[in-house]
């Protein structure tokens, strides 16, 4: 939910690998052994459909376009009404194929680990795995592609259209035709955030704080395109009501809020120097979380305890 930075050298690590896969290495791991191509020649192909939109394209460059990159090419592409998921234009199918091949060949850990990440980029929500067990095996995550590879298939591989995320939001995002935030560039934790609403007066079947009777809403900010595509995002990943089921979260907030006062922090600051360095490790410990939003990519309802310890004020006293 937080926007995700990738340096230039972990970019070129990652090009590196994508290369070895040219120049016979294609060949070995593939069924299909029509599939040898040299990167040369590859390059010679990328540049015959892409050269008049951008005069120093080749794999390299694809691989490394920034998010902005990608949206004026897509633009451009879109003007002049060029398509290249046309089935009935082979030479499209074979230079789509190349790319497909390229991408089955990828290796996402590479990927997850250079965005040191352990979220769902989307959701904020569920954990993302990527490790190596004792055998080398590598145990790893889905990459969505941002923008679809069956109508942009020359970015299959490009390291910013590439989000880790869980296969929830993988599936929900398969078929969208609307616009959101690629958190490679923007996200939607800039312009929206959840909002504790109140308590329902009405429903007295639940007591006070049950997470049932509480109101949890999202507001959006920014300029209207902003607002738009933070809507988009809700609508898409069905963030509200999922966030919805968690609402224990908020009613656990709203009691620590009354229990923590300052008085009482300042107390068991006191009394457990010990264990305590700082007032502000009492509260991480009270809120269950080392609330920081640089971290919010690493951690599962971040995003949510954030916002509301910040509406609440809690992050305030700390
Ligand atoms: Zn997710």
């Amino acid at each position: 939910m937080n926007k995700v930075k990738i340096d230039d050298s972990s970019k070129n690590e990652i090009y590196k690998y994508i290369k070895t896969k040219f120049n016979g290495g294609f060949k070995k791991n593939s069924k299909d052994d029509t599939w040898d191509i040299k990167l040369e020649d590859f390059n010679e192909l990328i540049k015959k459909y892409l050269f008049q939109y951008d005069g120093d394209i080749n794999l390299e460059k694809l691989v490394k376009y920034s998010s902005k990159e990608m949206d004026n090419l897509i633009n451009s592409i879109k003007k002049d009404k060029i398509e290249f998921n046309d089935k009935k234009d082979l030479e499209k199918v074979s230079f789509s194929k190349y790319f497909h091949e390229l991408y089955i060949r990828l290796d996402n850990f590479l990927i997850i680990e250079a965005l040191n990440i352990k979220v769902c980029l989307y959701c904020n929500r569920n954990y993302i795995v990527n490790f190596k067990n004792n055998n080398g095996k590598q145990v790893t995550a889905q990459l969505d592609h941002f923008h679809n590879k069956d109508e942009f298939p020359f970015f299959s591989v490009t390291i910013e259209n590439l989000i880790p995320s869980c296969p929830t939001c993988n599936i929900r995002k398969s078929n969208l035709n609307k616009e959101i935030f690629n958190p490679y560039s923007d996200c939607f934790h800039n312009h929206a955030n959840f909002k504790y609403n109140g308590i329902v007066d009405s429903d007295e079947k639940y007591d006070f704080f049950h997470e049932k009777r509480v109101k949890l809403e999202l507001e959006y900010f920014g300029d209207e395109h902003e607002k738009i595509k933070a809507e988009n995002y809700n609508s898409v990943f069905n963030i509200k009501s999922i966030y919805n089921e968690h609402r224990n979260i908020v009613s656990d907030l709203l009691k620590k809020e009354i229990i923590y006062s300052d008085e009482y922090v300042e107390k068991l600051y006191e009394n457990y120097k010990g264990i305590f360095k700082s007032k502000k490790e009492v509260f991480d410990m009270v809120l269950n979380t080392d609330i920081n939003e640089d971290e919010m990519n690493n951690s599962p309802m971040n995003k949510l305890i954030c916002d509301i310890s910040k509406q609440l004020g809690i992050l305030k006293k700390r």
